[in-house]
This record gives structure tokens, sequence and C-alpha cells, in this order.
């Protein structure tokens, strides 16, 4: 698919000036992990909170997932991420229509990144949050890739391996559970490392970094696509009291950890050498997207589906006025990173 829209105006080049567009001073790595569940506790007993935190966030995160896909399938197809869409247009989009913003926002991550079929082959793909693996077998059939999935949900990585097995993709595509902080593959074996929608799942980011750079090849790319807050201004140590209280009502209902900023992520990526770092806020082209899944929520066929799907998935549906909230007000922003392990 061609782009008709240039990603939006904070897009920057951090490697050839450390300091780019962000206001926000550096954070050292251990400020960006959830007070609630920091990695870098001293105490005994606080590791063992910490462990046991994690494993109840992962938990939490199977669980909501093991509930809501189907639910979200039946209604919005494989493809659990925002649509891409160019602002300002009309928006009276049919189901079809936002099927393919979706699909527009993979092509849109690829362009980003400079992934073309012609720049690099890639021969193999990690999905690394794979949902039902929508994107891994768009990833594979576009580039004739192998592609492995990786989620918490058992029954989102049966699910992606029976569709995978119904579009004759098994041979190239396949799903498992593991752990995106620990992931059970060998250093360097990816081309193309995607993690979509996924990354504010991670309780850990400097160690998620750190794996999905691990698990890339030499000249590989790493795309992080992902739920972030606004950058703090210069000076700002945190978000304001009523901004944090809106985030943490999202996290309760959608599993998530402490979220961070996209200027966040690139002081990971630079800490870590990695080349091409690029970011951008696409805030304004998934705009419609949360409003379009309400509409369809409210339909007969989708308040019976919610009611059939349990009470993750009735809080979920009650938690989406917020996500657009948090948009319209600037708390929460819709980011790319994207990067090249050196050769
Ligand atoms: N990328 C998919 C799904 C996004 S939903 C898509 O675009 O369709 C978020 C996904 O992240 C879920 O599949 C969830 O299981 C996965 N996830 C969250 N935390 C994870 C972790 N620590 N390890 C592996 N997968 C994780």
């Amino acid at each position: 698919m061609k782009a008709t829209l240039a990603p939006s105006s904070l897009t920057f080049l951090p490697q050839s000036n450390p300091t780019c567009s962000f206001r926000s001073s550096p954070p050292s790595l251990g400020s960006l992990r959830p007070s609630s569940a920091s990695m870098t506790t001293a105490t005994a007993r606080g590791s063992v909170a910490v462990t046991a935190a994690a494993t109840s966030l992962r938990q939490g995160i199977a669980e909501f997932y093991n509930e809501t896909s189907a639910l979200w399938e039946e209604i919005w197809g494989d493809h659990m991420h925002h649509g891409f869409y160019d602002p300002n247009s009309p928006l009276q989009l049919s189901d079809s229509g936002h099927r393919e913003a979706q699909i527009r926002m993979i092509e849109e991550s690829l362009l980003f990144a400079g992934v073309t079929t012609e720049e690099q082959r890639i021969k193999r793909v990690v999905d690394v949050g794979c949902g039902i693996g929508g994107s891994s077998r768009y990833l594979a059939s576009k580039f004739g890739a192998e592609c492995i999935g990786i989620t918490l949900s058992p029954l989102q990585a049966k699910r992606a391996n029976d569709l995978a097995a119904a579009q004759s993709l098994s041979h190239q595509v396949s799903f498992q559970v593991a752990d995106a902080l620990e992931q059970p593959f060998e250093d360097g074996k990816f081309d193309l490392v995607w993690s979509m929608e996924s990354g504010e799942h991670m309780p850990d980011k400097a160690k998620f970094v750190k794996e999905l750079v691990r698990v890339a090849a030499p000249g590989g790319r790493i795309i992080i696509v992902t739920w972030c807050h606004r950058n703090l201004s210069q000076g700002e140590e945190a978000l304001q009291p009523w901004e944090q209280n809106l985030l943490d009502r999202i996290c309760k209902t959608f599993y998530l950890p402490a979220w961070c900023s996209t200027s966040d992520y690139v002081n990971l990526l630079q800490s870590l050498s990695l080349q091409d770092i690029k970011c951008a806020d696409w805030s304004e082209n998934v705009a419609p997207f949360w409003p379009a899944v309400i509409r369809t929520a409210l339909t007969w066929k989708g308040l019976l589906s919610l009611l059939r799907s349990g009470m993750k998935s009735i809080k979920g549906a009650l938690t989406m006025p917020l996500m657009i909230e948090g948009y319209k007000k600037g708390v929460i922003k819709f980011g790319i990173i994207t990067c090249r392990k050196p050769l």
C-alpha cells in the first residue's frame, strides 16, 4: 500500500541530535519502571513482591486476552490494533474501511522504519505480543518470510495457529505462549522485530527493549508501535495528578503497568547504541479508532456479544471513553519508535 500521508511533525532523528525535539531530560532506566513492579528493589522481601506483582500482571494479561479475543475477532477481525487514518478526512467508514485502516497501520509502520521488500531480504520475523496473529500472517505473506509470534494468552496462540492452518501458512508462521521479557530465541535470530501495541503491557520497559535488541539480527530492524504518555516538559518530574489518575483507571481494566513516553523509548535505544532511531506521534492518525469501536459496541450485535463475552470485556468497553479523553487532552500519545541494530 502506498502511503499518502507523511508521519506527523514530531518525527526526528535523535542519533544526529541527541536532545532532538524532546524537552524532557533523559530518564534513568530505573525511572521507566513502575514503582509497584520495580525490578531494582534491593531487599529480598522487595524482590519477592516484585516477582509476585509481575506474575500477577502476566496472569491478568493472559486471562484478559483469553476472555476478550473471540469477541474482538467476531466484530473487528484478526488485527487487534488501531487503524491508521488520514486526519480531517470524512469519517463515515464502513467495517471494511476500518479493517483497511488496520492494515494501513502495518504498512505505514514498515514505511516509517524504512523496511521495504526491495531494501533488505526479510527472512525471519518475530511478532512480540502477537494477538491472534494478524500481523504475523500479513508480514509472512508480504515478505515470504518465516514468522514466529509470541503471546501470553494460550487461547490466542491456539487461535493464531488455527488461522494460519486455515490459510495454508503453517509452514511459515507459528505461535507460542512466551514472555516478551524472556524470549525463547537465540541472539540475533530475526531480521525484523515487530511489536505492535504490546509495549504498553510490559512492566519493565528497559528489559523489554533489551530483549527486542538481543533477538534482532545485526542490521535488523526493530519496530515498536505503542501507547505512551506525553513527553514531560523540561523540569517536569511526573505527569499531573489528574493525568496519572486517568491512566491509572485505564491500567486497571486493560492490565497495564506504568506508562512511559516516546522519548523514554528513544533514550533507551540510544543507551544501547542502536542506529537510525526515529519516532513519531501518530495520535491524530488514530483518533477515529476508539469512537468507531464504541459505535460497534453499541449495536445490538455488539451489546449481545459483550454480554456473552464476560466482565472483562464489559469493563474494557466501559473504559474506552477514557482512551478518547486521554487522546483529546493530550495525555495519551500513540507512538511509533523504530531503529536498526548495528551490523
Ligand atoms: N500485536 C497484536 C496484538 C496486540 S494486543 C495485533 O496487532 O493484533 C497485545 C498483545 O500483547 C496480546 O497478545 C498479549 O498477550 C501480548 N502481551 C502482553 N504482554 C506480553 C508479554 N509480556 N509477553 C508476550 N506477549 C505479551
